[in-house]
C-alpha cells in the first residue's frame, strides 16, 4: 500500500514528560485519516513533529517519501493548519490568502484566481476586502483554512480544524475534507471529537497518555468489536414476542425501549435461531440489526474513563 505518511516508534519528552511514547502509524495515501484521543493525548504534539515544527527525540518520520527533517522542500506539499489560529489580523480576505500562496510559491495570477474561487465557495464573497479582524470567528477561521489549502497540497493537515466551527460551518469544513480525498489528497485530522471522526474517517488511531490505543481501518475496528447486541422491533405490539423475549434462556440481557427492545445474546447461542423464532409470531418482524459500539464506547473499553488520560493502554493494532 502506497502510504503518505509513515511514523515508526516516533517519541518526544517535554522536561520530564513523555508526550508522545513510541508511536507508530500508517496514513494510507488517498485516505482521511484521524488521530484521536482526548485533550492531552499528544495529538497536536504528533502533528507539529509531522510538520518539523517539534524535532522528535526518537523513531522514523516518512513523509511523502521523505523525511521532513532531512527534506524541508517536502513540506511544500503539505497544506498544515495549526491549533493555535493566527493570521495578520489588519490584512485584508484576499490580500491575506493571496499572500499566503505567493509564500506556497503560487504565481500570482493564479493566487488571485484562486483565492477568490476559495472566497466564493465558502460564502465569503462579501467580505474579500474586508480587514480580517472585522470578521467573526468562525468566517476567520474559513479564511485560515483557505491559507491551508490554497496551493492544492497533496496532502491536508488539520489539527482539530472544527474547533470553534458552527455545525453550518462544520458541514462546510466536511465537504471540503471529503472533496479533497475525491480529488486524489490524503486528509489527516486530529480530533477529540471520536464521533466527528467516525462520521468522516475511513482510518484512525486513538492515542491516550501519548500511546496508541488501536489504529486501523474503521471497518475493520467494528468488525473485531462487534456486540452480540440487537436492537429489535415489531410492525405492531405483539404479546407472543414479549413473553418470549422477556424469558428466553438465550438471551443474557433484555431490556424493553419505546419502540422495541435491545437484547444481547447469551455466548453459544445463534443468532439465526433467534431471528427465525421472531419470525414466526404473527405480527412481523420491522426491525432487527446490530447494535455497533461507537468509537467513543470502544475507546472507553479498551482506556476506561476517557477523562482519565493519564492511564497508559496497551497498544493494538487492528
Ligand atoms: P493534544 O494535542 O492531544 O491535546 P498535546 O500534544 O498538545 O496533546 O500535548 C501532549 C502532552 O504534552 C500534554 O500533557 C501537554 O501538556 C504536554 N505539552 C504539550 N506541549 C508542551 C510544551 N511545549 N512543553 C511542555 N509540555 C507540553
Amino acid at each position: 500500500m502506497n502510504h503518505a505518511l509513515l511514523l515508526e516508534d516516533v517519541s518526544k519528552r517535554y522536561s520530564g514528560h513523555l508526550a508522545v511514547d513510541g508511536l507508530s502509524l500508517a496514513v494510507p495515501a488517498g485516505t482521511i485519516y484521524g488521530i484521536l484521543g482526548p485533550n492531552g493525548a499528544g495529538k497536536s504534539t504528533t502533528i507539529r513533529m509531522v510538520m518539523n515544527i517539534i524535532i522528535r527525540d526518537s523513531g522514523r518520520i516518512s513523509l511523502l517519501g521523505t523525511d521532513p527533517e532531512q527534506d524541508r522542500e517536502v513540506l511544500r506539499r503539505v497544506g498544515y493548519l495549526p491549533e493555535e489560529r493566527g493570521l495578520y489580523k489588519k490584512m485584508k480576505v484576499l490580500d491575506v490568502i493571496v499572500f499566503f500562496a505567493r509564500l506556497k510559491g503560487v504565481d500570482a495570477a493564479a493566487a488571485r484566481r484562486e483565492g477568490e474561487r476559495w472566497i466564493e465557495k465558502m460564502g465569503l464573497g462579501d467580505w474579500r476586502g474586508a480587514r480580517v479582524e472585522t470578521l467573526s470567528k468562525g468566517m476567520q477561521q474559513k479564511v485560515q483554512f483557505i491559507t491551508t489549502v490554497i496551493h492544492d497540497p497533496d496532502v491536508l493537515i488539520l489539527d482539530e480544524p472544527a474547533s470553534g466551527l458552527d455545525p453550518v460551518n462544520q458541514e462546510v469544513l466536511r465537504d471540503t475534507i471529503l472533496e479533497s480525498r475525491d480529488r486524489g489528497k490524503t486528509v489527516l485530522f486530529s480530533t477529540h471529537n471520536m464521533d466527528q471522526a467516525e462520521q468522516l474517517c475511513e482510518h484512525v488511531c486513538i492515542i491516550a497518555g501519548g500511546r496508541k490505543v488501536l489504529d486501523g481501518p474503521l471497518r475493520d475496528i467494528r468488525r473485531a468489536n462487534r456486540t452480540s447486541r440487537y436492537a429489535i422491533a415489531f410492525d405492531d405490539p405483539c404479546e407472543e414476542a414479549a413473553r418470549f423475549l422477556e424469558t428466553s434462556p438465550s438471551l443474557a440481557h433484555v431490556l424493553r425501549e419505546e419502540d422495541g427492545w435491545e437484547v444481547e445474546l447469551e455466548p453459544g447461542h445463534d443468532v439465526r435461531e433467534l431471528v427465525s423464532t421472531l419470525n414466526s409470531f404473527d405480527v412481523p418482524l420491522a426491525r432487527f440489526e446490530r447494535v455497533e459500539l461507537s468509537l467513543h464506547e470502544i475507546f472507553v473499553q479498551r482506556v476506561g474513563n476517557a477523562a482519565n488520560p493519564q492511564r497508559r493502554p496497551e497498544p493494538a493494532h487492528v
